[in-house]
């Protein structure tokens, strides 16, 4: 039987079968032109209006402040929340998914259709390139890895395609994906995509993702990677052996001890 990380190596390019060599870490690959354009017409925020709104966002509702909440009550939290206007047109929220006690965490953008409909993260094609990643490095959803997206509604424009979350958006969610983040406390982060990366290290909106690849950032002293969004792989398939070095990256930094 062909298991699932031959599968994804294959996809890579580097099959028949990938060794991680002694002292590899990252090839660095870096360029402008590799820039994700998943969420080019996302406008973030300035990093300092997103995090007042977001500290707004955790402590302006009557209930018990989400930095303060257990796992079921985040979960009741997220399912009934009405904080921004993505609630309107949700089927259902989509908290995250996986090992509560993993060492890796996965951070996508939001959900899209299929997400919406059955509530959990990464369900579609994009889903099943990012459960072919988690095979390459000896994970799974719900074995030592954590699946959760910045925000969990599905954000529409008028004619009911997929689109960014707004800043606002963002920052009135993301207070819930800091609890889960404490909760968890993972020992390794992997942020998908443009909006992850921006969102998690709150940088300049204009940052290319080119530009935040290759190196190993801190998320609350958590080692965080940035990679490319597995919706923008399949459309950029050249683009994955850039992801494969991203995930060596993470890898050989998991593999560190943290002090
Ligand atoms: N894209 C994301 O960023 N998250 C999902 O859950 C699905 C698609």
């Amino acid at each position: 039987m062909v298991n699932k990380r031959s599968v994804f190596l294959k996809e890579m390019g580097i099959a028949p079968v990938w060794r991680k060599r002694q002292g590899e870490v990252h090839q660095g690959e870096m360029s402008a032109d590799a820039e994700e354009t998943l969420s080019a017409d996302a406008s973030p925020a300035s990093p300092s209006s997103v995090s007042a709104l977001a500290e707004a966002a955790d402590t302006a509702s009557g209930e018990r402040p989400i930095a303060d909440m257990s796992w079921e009550e985040l979960e009741t939290a997220v399912s009934s929340c009405t904080r921004c206007g993505l609630c309107r047109n949700r089927t259902r929220t989509v908290c995250g998914v996986g090992d509560r006690n993993a060492q890796w965490l996965f951070i996508g953008e939001g959900p899209g259709y299929y997400e919406d409909q059955q509530g959990e993260p990464f369900v579609g094609r994009s889903g099943m390139l990012l459960d072919n990643m988690l095979a390459a490095l000896e994970l799974r959803r719900g074995s030592n890895a954590f699946i959760a997206n910045i925000v969990k509604c599905r954000a529409t424009d008028e004619q009911g395609k997929d689109r960014p979350p707004t800043p606002e958006e963002v920052a009135t969610c993301l207070p819930y994906l800091k609890r889960q983040i404490e909760l968890i406390r993972p020992q390794t982060m992997v942020a998908l995509g443009k909006t992850a990366a921006l969102s998690l290290l709150n940088m300049d909106p204009a940052t290319p993702v080119g530009q935040l690849r290759g190196k190993t950032h801190r998320y609350d002293e958590i080692p965080l990677v940035v990679t490319y969004h597995p919706a923008y792989l399949l459309r950029q398939p050249t683009e994955k052996r850039k992801a494969w070095s991203d995930l060596c990256l993470a890898v050989s930094t998991h593999a560190q001890p943290q002090s």
